[in-house]
């Protein structure tokens, strides 16, 4: 699979409250190199950095 911002070190998923559970979905916002929305599948950038994360992490 293509690099993508949500598996980049720069990329801060976003969730929502559904009852007393926060849930992660597919938008978040880039903190590199200035803040920006960004949706999870969005094609790596030139400042891509591979993440640690796992794929439960990542919402996968
Ligand atoms: S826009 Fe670039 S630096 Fe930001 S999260 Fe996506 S791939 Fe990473």
């Amino acid at each position: 699979m293509e690099n993508c911002c949500k598996t980049c070190v720069h990329f801060i998923t976003h969730y929502v409250l559904t009852g007393e559970k926060y849930i992660p979905i597919d938008l978040g916002h880039c903190i590199f190199p200035r803040i920006k929305p960004r949706d999870a599948l969005t094609k790596a950038c030139s400042h891509f950095s591979q993440s640690e994360k796992t794929d439960t992490e990542t919402n996968t």
